[in-house]
């Protein structure tokens, strides 16, 4: 490998990182999976990390990868949490870090173009300068980049009104496993075949790396209203939610908990065992209070009782700050989320049969649920478990038996299983359930004609070609 090293060296000068510690800082995700695994020794470091500036560096870099028959991962700001980076010994690590900073700005069109490891948060604030918004808020916003969120197929908390990653995303580029440089082009629609930025979103750097994004921007909303009820159950908050949806009113944020997260978040806020419901409303003015006052009314029609408004606010000011899988590690305390989607028949049947199979499971203290994202079809659930193994050593079994079940409970209900996380490794092995033989086939075979020797993040999404 001294021969690709020093060629890599030589294109990229400062940005190629051989530094130990740097290594093993970007050589995986926020996957608990390989939290667990670390802890237990069992990690492996790349080659080196690359970290290109631009297309062109990056595309003379997966050329000379492919002549050397070295795998790339892709990498943006490790948050992912389902194993889509995990470096191997015999692996090089591209790193979208150089790859920073707005581009352009256009205020006139409503667009935006970053390079792919701009952190998102930056991103927002960047636009946000401009009196416009992306309108794109992941929990992860301080930790994730913009070429992730697409990469991942990414969900804000904002998202019911302002849609997910595809509807914010308005043209990219990138580089693909071969090397050759991929830009959509810049328009407001196309009707040119099918739209080939969808190979990239959700691509999870096994179709490509994305190297640059626009956004398709809109002005910061003039006027809010924060609004909450709590229900006697969870399915009776999610006919509410369903009623507001159906006739087109759209709350940015509608999140609904069940009774034991209602209690945990809320419990100066609600009795016991009732579920909380809540609204952020936002628009020009005029708009929110509109909205408002019609889920008000559909809300109370449901038995809703009103709560204050400064749950809105606790849930606001919280939103993003969630234990480390270290410190819950370091308690002896294993813990995930799974996000899975479904349809509003088949809501209350899933949250019940998905928080049952994992609650039987040996060593588990709780599995909790809510719905954060909705749409006129149906909703998505976002899991919470945690367990305290009896021994270390049954840590990763107890975890993988959790996901076992909970991707097989979905399954056997027909639920889409992953509404935002993407599949990685975690998932890879439901992929036959999700898309179908002949989905399965039609991926297979796209990423045969993109990566015939499979070098791009192989492992990742449909797992590797057993053929
Ligand atoms: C606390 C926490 C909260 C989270 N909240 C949310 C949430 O609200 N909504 C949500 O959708 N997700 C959430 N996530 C998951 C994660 O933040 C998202 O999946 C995010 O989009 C990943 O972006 P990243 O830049 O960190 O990507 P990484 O973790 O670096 O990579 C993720 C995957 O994308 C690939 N990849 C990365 N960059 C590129 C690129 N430029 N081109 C091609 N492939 C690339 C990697 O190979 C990998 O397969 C959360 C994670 C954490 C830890």
């Amino acid at each position: 490998m001294t021969d690709l090293i020093d060629e890599l060296a030589a294109v990229l000068g400062d940005g190629l990182i051989r530094d130990e510690t740097q290594r093993a800082e970007r050589a995986r995700d926020t996957w608990m999976r390989s939290e667990i695994l670390k802890g237990e020794g069992s990690f492996e470091l790349p080659l080196a990390v690359a970290a290109p500036i631009d297309a062109g560096q990056l595309s003379e870099v997966v050329k000379l990868c492919r002549s050397h028959g070295v795998k790339m991962i892709p990498r943006g700001g490790g948050s992912g949490v389902v194993g889509g980076v995990l470096a191997s010994a015999d692996s090089l690590v591209i790193s979208t870090e150089r790859m920073t900073g707005l581009r352009t700005l256009d205020s006139h069109n409503l667009l935006a173009t970053f390079g792919a490891g701009t952190n998102g948060y930056e991103a927002e604030m960047m636009v946000q300068d401009e009196g416009l918004t992306i309108g794109h808020w992941p929990q992860s916003i301080e930790l994730s980049t913009v070429g992730g969120w697409v990469a991942t197929r990414a969900s804000g908390q904002y998202s019911t009104a302002y849609g997910n990653i595809e509807d914010v995303v308005h043209s990219l580029e990138a580089v693909l496993p071969d090397g050759s440089i991929y830009r959509s082009r810049a328009t407001p629609r196309a009707a040119a075949g099918p739209d080939l930025r969808h190979l990239l979103l959700g691509g999870e750097g096994v179709t490509g790396l994305v190297t640059e994004v626009t956004f398709s921007l809109r002005p910061l909303p003039e006027q809010g209203v924060r609004q909450a009820f709590h229900f006697e159950d969870f399915d009776t908050g999610l006919s509410a939610i369903r009623e507001v949806i159906r006739p087109g009113w759209l709350p940015p944020v509608v999140r609904l908990y069940d009774g034991r997260e209602s209690w945990r978040h809320f419990k100066d806020q609600l009795p016991k065992g009732r579920c909380m419901l809540i609204f952020l409303h936002e628009g020009p003015p005029g708009f929110a209070p509109l909205q408002a006052a019609a889920a008000e009314d559909i809300c109370v029609a449901n038995g809703g009782l009103a709560a204050a408004e400064e749950v809105v606010d606790a849930w606001f000011d919280s939103r993003n700050t969630v234990p480390t899988w270290e410190e819950l590690l370091a308690q002896g305390i294993m813990a995930d989320t799974i996000e899975i989607a479904t349809d509003w028949t088949h809501l209350p049947g899933l949250y019940t049969a998905v928080t049952d199979a994992i609650s039987a499971v040996p060593g588990v203290i709780a599995a909790t649920g809510h719905t954060s994202h909705s749409y006129r079809s149906g909703a998505n659930l976002y899991f919470t478990f945690a367990a305290i193994p009896a021994d270390r050593a049954d840590f990763v079994t107890t975890y993988d038996t959790c996901w076992r079940v909970a991707m097989e409970a979905a399954a056997a209900m027909g639920a889409g299983l992953s509404h935002h996380h993407g599949i990685g490794r975690m998932r890879r092995d439901w992929m036959a359930e999700e898309l179908g033989d002949g989905g399965l086939a039609m991926l297979r075979a796209v990423k045969a004609a993109l990566d015939a020797d499979n070098l791009m993040n192989p492992g990742v999404l449909i797992g590797d070609d057993p053929a």
